[in-house]
């Protein structure tokens, strides 16, 4: 009996360190951990992989204004409209506290762009007065896009590229999304990103 306890106890540990408590999708740790391997099974067989990197617009203000209970439904509400657009083979986590990193197995660049393309106008379509009530609010997003294909050798470039087609959404207008190969020709914007 004691050692089946221990066992659910090392579960219930596991859990809480890869599965965030406010949205249930996965904690950065679990993320790397996933992704890691998926990026060496890719790599193994010369296959695609896109990274998504996703950060809330204006999110300050949205606490500012109507409260952190506000903003933490607005969290929950996004990571359930970006878990709705993905397929089961894909990985999406809480990075930090309004942004999020998704990895896309074999996708092209395209495909994952037109993904991020969907998941922004879903997001600006349903999260408004339903999770802001009494005001004509609405959340959105702003996406960064790279590819292996960009020629980042590892997870953590890939990642890094996306982060700095990120800022050049939100550098350019936000509640958009940039591709990495795109974004470095904006002068400038990438190299203020690194
Ligand atoms: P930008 O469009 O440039 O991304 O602006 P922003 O205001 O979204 O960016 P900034 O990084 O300045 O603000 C992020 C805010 O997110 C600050 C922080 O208080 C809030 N935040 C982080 N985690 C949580 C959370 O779990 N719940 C709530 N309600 N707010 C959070
Ligand atoms: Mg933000
Ligand atoms: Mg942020």
């Amino acid at each position: 009996v004691a050692k089946k306890q221990i066992e659910q106890h090392n579960e219930e540990l596991k859990r809480i360190a890869d599965v965030d408590q406010l949205t249930g999708a996965l904690t950065r740790r679990a993320f790397l951990a996933r992704a890691q391997q998926q990026f060496l099974e890719s790599a193994a067989h010369r296959g695609n992989v896109c990274c998504l990197m996703v950060d809330i617009d204006h999110f300050k203000s949205i606490n500012d204004r109507y409260g952190h209970l506000v903003g933490d439904q607005a969290i929950q509400h996004v990571t359930k409209t970006l878990h709705a657009a993905l397929c089961p083979a894909d990985i999406l986590c809480r990075y930090g506290g309004e942004e999020f990193c998704i990895l896309l197995p074999e996708a092209s660049v395209q495909k994952a762009h037109e993904l991020a393309e969907h998941m922004r106008a879903q997001i600006e379509a349903s999260c408004g007065p339903n999770v802001i009530p009494g005001d004509n609010v609405r959340i959105t997003c702003s996406f960064g896009v790279a590819s292996v294909e960009f020629g980042g050798n590892t997870l953590a470039e890939l990642i890094k590229q996306a982060d700095q087609a990120l800022y050049v959404a939100k550098n350019t207008g936000r509640n958009r999304s940039a591709r990495y190969d795109q974004a470095i020709h904006a002068k400038g914007q990438v190299r203020a990103a690194a």
